[in-house]
């Protein structure tokens, strides 16, 4: 066997010993006395008995080796500013923090939501509230009033952190007024808002409600406010999913399971060292935030940029520029970013010293192969793709090159991640399916190694109803993605489980469909939707963004370039795949992490309820097709 089939056989076969091992990574203000409580499936509970911190793994353990070392690197092409914290800063900043939330009366086992721009003040606030056992809800800045209101209802913080405003391309958003229509839509009532004045907008404050950061920290100037120490199972964050297959879910993870799924990764998947650079472009609103802007890095040891701003502004190199700067050797991305920069001019890409980096990761939707290659080719790095939910934290599929080097595949986000006996199962039987190029369900076996969720915030009975109760007669962890292992266990992702179309007796997974459409020439991206059918049950119908749209000027070069398309799926799948009509359009409907939102197109064809939809982006997007159908 290869050196990372054995340690993944260790992780399933000798799960205690093999977590045992990795959870000395972490520091422990008492040792665990059981690796993990499986008494109670599906709840899994790690490192009982443990007692540890996540700021204190973040943060303080680091002030005796890299006191000076960058911590924090927060940059913004919004507002030109760049500023640098170093461990020993960064501890003071968050002491600042945390002393002015427990002036505002925050306690272990509160809630604290975020509601903040990519500044330094929101990495404090999360930093602030773990190292106090305040539990923390970032809400992504992005939502508007209703989305946010949803959250603050479901979380029911006792202090909300949040700014005047934060800037997207130049134009101020104010955050301010929005949230005091979210509280006033809300039947929970924060009892204390604390506010970064950026000076980008007014503020109009409530009086003995409102209370700025630049007051409460300049009072808190010299605070010493020591973590504290909290079991390993007890909770850490909540956050809510994307909302791409509905409404979001409260993820709930625990502290002690997070430190060491997040230090083992850092370690074996992202092989970032101890002084280096790591730069995630996400947000601190999604799991990609949390677990690798945030918490990952810092725990590793790692400086982390933290960047405020659009991925072409000033130009389409402002990425590279910053890998140049600060030597990042890790980066994280999404493929919805790479199709961003991909618009914009390659020469950008060899434009900087990328000396320092050593691969790209991306995850969080499917990665199509000629944005693979296309980056590949660019930054002549590695592009290794990970598949993951904000359900699990950390890759469930991936390349775990710190253990064994090994090749990706475009196309595939790779193999079984360490700790997840990840099965493929029909969705009907529940069987398992373990032949190679078979389709199934991916699903995982519990327990959910350690970082995994815990539970959906307040509500044991939908967490069990939802995840381990779909597949019949099992209780298995259910993805809701469609997936297919090929003879050396590397996995490709079909599409989700209610994205799949049945034609005629014929499963098949949207993401095939727009993987094959995307091919052309000059489709630069597609959304492939089952629409009902009286006679064939279902038909696929895309809608496909074009490269070059000067070309289609009438109906007739529609027409062409859409039997084009359709030859395209023909040669590739086959007939049974080609989409009934391929419809084009400008831009596709997202949801704010760039996911598209098939769903929603789906529900419009059928002249359905497009449902929840407070997580979307541009409603312009979904208008087109809306009016391409009327
Ligand atoms: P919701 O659960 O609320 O509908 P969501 O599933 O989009 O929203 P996330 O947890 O942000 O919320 O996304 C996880 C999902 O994203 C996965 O289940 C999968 O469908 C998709 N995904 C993530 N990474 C990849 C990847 N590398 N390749 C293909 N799909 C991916
Ligand atoms: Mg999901």
């Amino acid at each position: 066997m290869t050196a990372y089939a054995d340690f993944y056989r260790r992780s399933i076969d000798d799960r205690d010993g093999f977590w045992a091992e990795e959870a000395k990574a972490i520091e422990w203000n008492t040792q665990p006395q059981q690796v993990c409580d499986y008494s109670n499936p599906p709840f899994a509970r790690w490192f009982v008995g443990g007692t540890t911190n996540l700021c204190h793994n973040a943060v303080d353990r680091h002030l005796k080796d890299r006191a000076d070392q960058a911590a924090l690197i927060a940059v913004s092409t919004e507002t030109n500013t760049e500023q640098v914290y170093t461990f020993t800063q960064l501890h003071a900043e968050v002491q600042r923090m945390a002393a002015s939330l427990q002036e505002l009366g925050v306690q272990k086992g509160d809630r604290v939501l975020i509601y903040m721009p990519m500044i330094a003040e929101a990495a404090f606030a999360m930093l602030a509230c773990v190292r106090i056992g305040a539990i923390h809800t970032v809400v992504f800045g992005g939502f508007a009033a209703g989305a946010l209101a949803s959250r603050i209802e479901d979380a029911s913080p006792k202090v909300i952190v949040s700014s005047d405003g934060g800037s997207r391309g130049g134009k101020v958003v104010e955050y301010k007024p929005l949230l005091d229509d979210a509280i006033s839509q809300s039947s929970h009532k924060p009892s204390a808002v604390l506010l970064a004045d950026r000076k980008l907008a007014v503020m109009n404050i409530v009086a003995g409600r409102d209370h700025l950061w630049g007051a409460l920290r300049e009072k808190h100037l010299n605070a010493v406010v020591p973590c504290e120490w909290l079991d390993s199972t007890d909770p850490s964050y909540t956050l809510y999913t994307s909302g791409t297959t509905g409404k979001p879910k409260g993820v709930q993870r625990d502290t002690g399971g997070y430190a060491v799924a997040l230090a083992a990764s850092m370690k074996h998947i992202y092989c970032g060292n101890p002084g280096e650079t790591y730069f995630s472009t996400s947000d601190i609103g999604w799991v990609v935030g949390h677990s690798y802007i945030i918490y990952g890095p810092l725990i590793a040891g790692m400086a982390t940029i933290m960047y405020e701003g659009l991925p072409t502004r000033p130009d389409g190199g402002i990425w590279w520029s910053l890998v140049e700067k600060y030597k990042v050797t890790v980066m994280f991305s999404a493929p919805t970013a790479v199709r961003v920069l991909k618009k914009q001019d390659p020469a950008l890409l060899s434009k900087y010293d990328l000396s320092s980096l050593r691969a790209l990761f991306l995850a969080g939707e499917p990665l199509d192969e000629p944005t693979a290659q296309w980056i590949n080719e660019g930054l002549d790095k590695p592009i290794i793709d990970n598949y993951w939910q904000t359900e699990t934290g950390w890759p469930i599929l991936g390349i775990a090159n710190g253990v064994e080097k090994k090749l990706s595949r475009f196309g595939s986000p790779g193999v079984a991640m360490y700790g997840y006996n990840v099965k493929l199962l029909d969705e009907n039987s529940g069987d398992e399916l373990t032949g190679a190029d078979q389709k199934g369900v991916v699903a995982i076996e519990g327990p959910l190694p350690p970082g995994c969720m815990q539970t959906i915030w307040q509500d044991d009975a939908r967490f069990v109803k939802t995840y381990w109760q779909s597949i019949p007669g099992k209780m298995v962890y259910s993805t809701f993605d469609w997936g297919v292992r090929d003879k050396d266990g590397y996995f490709f992702i079909l599409g989700r489980t209610d994205d799949v179309i049945n034609v005629a007796g014929h499963r098949l997974g949207t993401r095939e469909i727009e993987e094959s459409i995307s091919s052309h020439p000059n489709i630069s991206e597609v959304a492939v939707v089952g629409i009902a059918d009286a006679l064939k049950g279902q038909v696929a119908v895309a809608f496909a963004v074009v490269k070059d749209a000067s070309g289609l000027v009438d109906a007739a070069a529609h027409a062409k370039l859409e039997a084009e398309v359709m030859k395209v799926v023909d040669n590739t799948i086959g007939a049974v795949g080609r989409p009934a009509r391929v419809r084009f359009v400008t831009v596709l409907p997202k949801t704010r992490s760039g996911k598209l939102l098939r769903r929603a197109i789906q529900a419009v064809c059928e002249g359905r309820d497009v449902g929840d939809l407070t997580t979307m982006d541009d409603p312009a997007a979904l208008q087109q097709i809306r009016d391409i159908l009327s």
